[in-house]
Order: structure tokens, then sequence, then C-alpha cells
């Protein structure tokens, strides 16, 4: 099997070759790239599996970017923050990013959610069946099964749910929820999330209880967490 290719956009030289260095020991090849003007020449050109992303860059910043590739490709990329509180705005702007990361971080953790996203890759199923520890959502029969027993949902809290099984452990805000349920924005109808969250809680909770399966974060938003083995 070919090791699989990550580009590593990072204007800060230590930072990039560090993030290299542990890349390549858990056995992928890497590319770099400090200019975010020649990203995107970059990736028409090589055959890539995953980019990270920085945002402060010199030339176009990794958010002009992110919008960018999500034109053209699927391509798995997990942007990097300098600040905490920019992972909010950056998912309120939808970007498609499927990670965020902030400095200072330590490069295991980014080799583990490089992992994690080409884990999940790999286990995302041709049939539309999520099975995620013993929650298993039919997207076909729209039937959600907790131990070999129906969770009966409505269909708002059936496709919160499937939206955040999607991408495990992955952060939704509220708006990014409200947005791919209903399919258009609805405008200060943050509380309404809310209650739909707390009513499929409850329903997960009746067969699993004492498990906090739907995660609240605090000033963002929630995930589906998921136990990375
Ligand atoms: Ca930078």
């Amino acid at each position: 099997m070919t090791s699989r290719h990550i580009l590593v956009v990072e204007d800060e030289e230590k930072i990039a070759s560090l993030l290299c260095d542990y890349l390549k020991e858990a056995g992928f090849r890497t590319s770099t790239q400090n200019n975010g003007d020649r990203v995107l020449a970059q990736i028409k050109k090589d055959p890539l599996d995953l980019i990270l992303l920085d945002i402060m860059l010199p030339g176009k910043n990794g958010i002009e970017l992110c919008r960018e590739i999500r034109q053209f490709s699927n391509i798995p990329i997990i942007m990097i923050t300098a600040r905490v509180e920019e992972i909010d705005r950056l998912l309120g702007l939808e970007l498609g990013a499927d990670d965020y990361i902030c400095k200072p971080f330590s490069p295991r953790e980014v080799v583990a959610r490089v992992k994690a996203i080409f884990r999940r890759m790999h286990a995302e199923p041709l049939t539309h069946n999520l099975v995620i520890g013993s929650i298993s959502l039919d997207d076909k029969t729209h039937q959600v099964m907790i131990d070999k027993q129906v969770l009966n949902l409505t269909p708002n809290e059936f496709g919160l749910l499937k939206i955040m099984m999607r991408r495990p452990n992955r952060v939704f805000s509220r708006s990014e929820l409200i947005n791919r349920v209903q399919g258009y924005d609805f405008e200060g109808y943050d509380r309404t999330i809310d209650s739909h969250i707390k009513n499929l809680r409850k329903k997960i909770a009746q067969k699993l209880p004492g498990q906090e399966i739907i995660t609240t974060v605090y000033g963002v938003g929630y995930k589906f967490s998921a136990s990375s083995d």
C-alpha cells in the first residue's frame, strides 16, 4: 500500500518541519507549502490525501483557500488556527473543513487527528448504514436502533443525529446544524436546535442511561462523542 500524502501548508518553517517529522514517523509522505498563493497549483499538480492548512499565511489565507479547494475537491482539510476563539467563527463560516486544531498543538495530537480522519473515511460505509458503538442509523429506512431496540425520532431529531454521526467527534455549531437539517438558515432559531438536541438526548438516555453521546462544546455547539479506540 502506498503511503498517504499530506500537504502541510504553514509559513512557520519550524512548525512545518516538526509536523512533517511526526507525520513521516507515522508513515505518511509529506510536502510543504509556505505561500498561500501557490497552494491551489500544488493541489492540482500533486495527488494528495489530506491538507493541513494554516490560516495566517503570506498570500491567500487559509479561509480563502479552504473555500476555493472545496469548489473542486473533497480532500480532507484540517485547519490550523492561532486562536481558540476563532474556531467558533470558522464553524460559522461553514468552510467545509473536516477538523480544526488550535496552536500551540502537540504534533502527536495532529497525527492522531489525521489518522482519525483516514479511519473514518475508510469506515464510511457504501450503504446508508452508520454504526457507532451500540447505535445504528439506517438512512434508507430512517430507522435508528440502539442495542436492537428502535428509537422513535422526529425527522429533525433523525436529521441532527445523522449529521453528527457522519462525523463523530467533529463539533457542529448551532447554525451549521440548523442549516444542514432544514436546508437553510433559520436565523435566531438557535434555541430550536437546543430543544431538538434535548429531546434527542432524552430518547438516547432512555436506552443508554448514564452515557453522554451528544456532548455540548461550550460556546461552540454539539458533537457526537465516539471513543477513538
Ligand atoms: Ca502562519
